[in-house]
């Protein structure tokens, strides 16, 4: 394949193009060779020659000057500090997307030896360079380098081997890149196994020798027999790769000498029907091997690989392979999905996209009439249109996510008990969002923290089913649980005011069972747990079921306890201690919320809405929602108290006064964790144009008042905040 070493060599190669173009692509040649001046090759040779020669294997497909640009530019973000924004400006957008996509595939190290690893890695190679001419170009970029491995250090020419033949070689292959395919492979052998490389190598020259005059001759009588029928073709004589004839060694465990193929011919001629009457020829002259015939012609390979395969005996008696195929099928042979710019090419060429989208509706229709094809076209829509993003675990794991996924939905992939305890995220090293959309590429890492649970919120963003259902499934046990302890915490509350305590509930205890057994029925639940929930939700009055309770226990002859009957009345008073009240210690969850209008924490004297269907929802005495829902409805209070251990921290609403101007964000942040506080929540209210101060509104994850308070201090003490203070309703 050509390489151009010098930049009049490459615009030699150009021909194709329209003069304009030239003119465009010398500009890219300029920005590049003077972003790499003074960088230098391992080969010694300046720097600017390697995208030079890269252009060079591009412009042999025949690619447009977008491409021919951007495999000029093509380590310029990397190597040289150049920006996105920068070629953009210079080059327009199509070529500085095509250098970027470029760019960030040379991020990806494929450093595992698992096959399968290899396979996902291939797809999310293909999935991040969406456009077929990043492939191309990455290829060329590839062949160039394994061309000028000689000077590199052996150990990194034998990772790049292996890298190319897990990776780049089998891409090509799929694209039906056959030539870049097989030197790919040939250059690989060589860096890898340098000592059996050269054995092969030594050994095919002397079989060359020996077979020589048996060529000549089988070649002599196939063109006698084409000139007998008067059919014109082109006969090439042609070899095995070495590659191909050591990987056939090994596989089949068997010796130089039993590897019978190596020498081939190929047929090209004018037309389709033609390569069959070509068949009949050549099965006439010599007699074809039974079971070797392969018909890829009615049935093409995947990549799009077409020709008639036949083995026949040789004079001699040993098999020679014949490959029958037509000009056009040659080049797609050879080509494979670059085939399409050389069949096309001028100022009046169609878009690059649209040549790839068409040459894979090409392949599709020849599939078409073949059995495979459903599954053909799932490969092609996998590699090229793929639904799904590829992303590592910090410790390189590729996993395959649908479009879309986030990091709530990577969690759960790994693990339910990562998705269930996930605090936090980090993308490629850097904090993020839990909704923020995952691409191909990216590394995750998930933050867990054993007290954690899932966040219904997360329902509203995440992509796959199994997340999806993982956190409904948690929710829904969660709040059962829960709203039965608070149930069960009310109940007992509730007979407390009747001077009884709460009957056990342990199913050991038969009478206890049966008197539970008889309440459930009696409030038309199927079983005490349910009957709990029902009171933790508000859909049935504590006080009801106490009052039945306490007949119940009264007609087995249970009399009220005198000093638990004075505890229970004293704890109906707003200002009781705490044994007569629900106290909320931080552990409910779904069954008790925090009212987001008055945000109550420790601290703060608070009361409790105990709302039909909702749970128990909390409001600081001085909210003044809380008020005017107390005057509506008041018998729906109850009272409730803070726990002395708390266990989680608080939401606090906080609104700020600051002087407008650079870097008060950061200031009001500092000061916020100076005071051991973190910033759940930030926004901004609109200030008019020119307005020297602006407000902000925070919300605090804190411990309780004091805590608060020392954050309020704090942050008035900054030198950005006019004033700071707690927000209330
Ligand atoms: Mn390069």
């Amino acid at each position: 394949m050509a390489e151009a070493a010098s930049f009049d060599a490459l615009v030699h190669l150009l021909a194709y193009l329209p003069k304009a173009d030239i003119k465009h692509i010398r500009e890219a040649y300029k920005f590049a060779d003077e972003a790499h001046l003074g960088q230098m090759r391992t080969s010694g040779l300046p720097y600017i020659t390697h995208p030079i020669a890269v252009a060079g294997i591009c412009a042999e497909w025949r690619l447009d000057a977008q491409a021919i640009m951007a495999a000029l530019l093509h380590d310029t973000i990397e190597d040289c500090g150049v920006t996105k924004v920068e070629l953009i400006e210079r080059f327009g957008a199509p070529t500085a997307e095509l250098v970027d996509g470029l760019t960030k595939l040379d991020k990806l190290q494929f450093s595992t030896k698992e096959e399968s690893q290899a396979e996902s890695f291939r797809k999310m190679l293909l999935a991040m360079a969406r456009d077929v001419r990043v492939i191309l170009i990455k290829l060329a970029d590839r062949l160039h380098n394994m061309r000028t491995m000689d000077a590199m250090a052996p150990i990194k020419q034998r990772r790049i081997a292996r890298e190319t033949l897990d990776i780049y070689a089998p891409i090509a292959h799929r694209l039906g890149l056959n030539q870049i395919y097989r030197e790919l492979q040939e250059l690989s052998f060589k860096f890898k196994h340098p000592w059996r490389h050269a054995a092969v190598e030594k050994a095919v020259a002397k079989a060359r020798g020996n077979r020589r005059d048996l060529v000549s001759r089988i070649e002599l009588e196939v063109r006698k027999a084409f000139g007998d029928f008067q059919v014109p073709v082109e006969i090439h004589g042609r070899e095995k790769t070495l590659y191909s004839i050591y990987k056939k060694m090994k596989d089949k465990h068997l010796s130089f000498a039993q590897v019978s193929d190596i020498f081939g011919f190929r047929i090209i001629v004018g037309d389709m029907p033609t390569c069959y009457l070509s068949l009949g020829v050549l099965h006439q002259l010599y007699k074809p091997q039974p079971g070797r015939f392969k018909d890829y012609i009615a049935i093409p390979k995947p990549n799009g690989y077409q020709s008639l395969h036949t083995t026949l005996v040789s004079p001699l008696g040993t098999p020679v392979e014949f490959q029958i195929r037509t000009e056009n099928m040659h080049m797609v042979a050879e080509k494979g999905v670059a085939a399409h710019w050389m069949y096309k090419t001028g100022p009046n060429a169609q878009s690059a996209q649209q040549l790839g989208a068409n040459w894979l509706q090409s392949l599709i229709d020849i599939q078409d009439e073949t059995r495979d094809a459903s599954e053909f076209l799932e490969h092609v829509k996998i590699d090229l249109f793929p639904d799904a993003v590829y992303v590592f675990t910090p410790k390189s794991k590729i996993m395959a996510l649908p479009k879309g996924a986030t990091p709530v939905d990577f969690a759960y992939a790994i693990h339910s008990d990562v998705g269930d305890h996930t605090v936090a995220a980090q993308v490629n090293g850097e904090p993020v969002p839990l909704r923020t959309e995952l691409h191909s590429g990216d590394v995750i890492e998930v933050i867990t923290a054993p007290g954690a649970r899932p966040n219904p919120a997360w329902l509203s963003f995440v992509r796959t089913g199994r997340a999806r259902s993982k956190i409904r499934h948690f929710l829904k046990n969660l709040e059962q649980d829960e709203s039965r302890g608070l149930g069960q915490k009310m109940l007992a509350q509730a007979l407390r005011a009747e001077g009884l305590a709460l009957p056990s509930l342990d199913d050991d205890d038969a009478d206890a069972a049966q008197l539970w057994h008889q309440l459930a029925r009696w409030a038309g639940t199927a079983h005490v747990d349910e009957l709990l929930v029902e009171v933790g939700l508000g859909r049935k009055i504590a006080s009801i079921v106490a009052k039945k309770l306490a007949r119940m226990l009264a007609e087995q002859g249970q009399r009220p306890d005198a000093v638990m009957l004075s505890m229970g009345r004293f704890a109906t008073d707003d200002a009781a201690p705490a044994q007569g009240q629900v106290t909320i210690d931080g552990s409910e969850g779904a069954s008790v919320r925090l009212a987001p209008c008055c945000r109550p924490i420790p601290g703060d004297e608070i009361k409790g809405y105990l709302g039909r269907g909702e749970g128990l929802v909390v409001h600081t005495a001085e909210c003044s929602v809380g008020r005017r829902l107390f005057q509506r409805d008041s018998e729906h209070w109850i009272a409730v108290s803070w726990a002395d251990e708390l266990n989680r921290p608080f939401e606090a609403a906080v609104s700020v006064m600051l002087n407008n101007g650079k870097g008060v964000l950061a200031q009001v942040a500092s000061a916020v964790s100076a005071a051991e506080a973190d910033i759940t929540h930030i926004s901004m209210n609109e200030t008019p144009e020119g307005s020297t101060t602006a407000e902000m509104s925070l919300v605090l994850s804190v411990r309780d008042r004091l805590h608060l308070a020392d954050v309020l201090r704090t942050l008035n003490r900054s030198p950005a905040v006019q004033r700071a203070k707690r927000v209330k309703p």
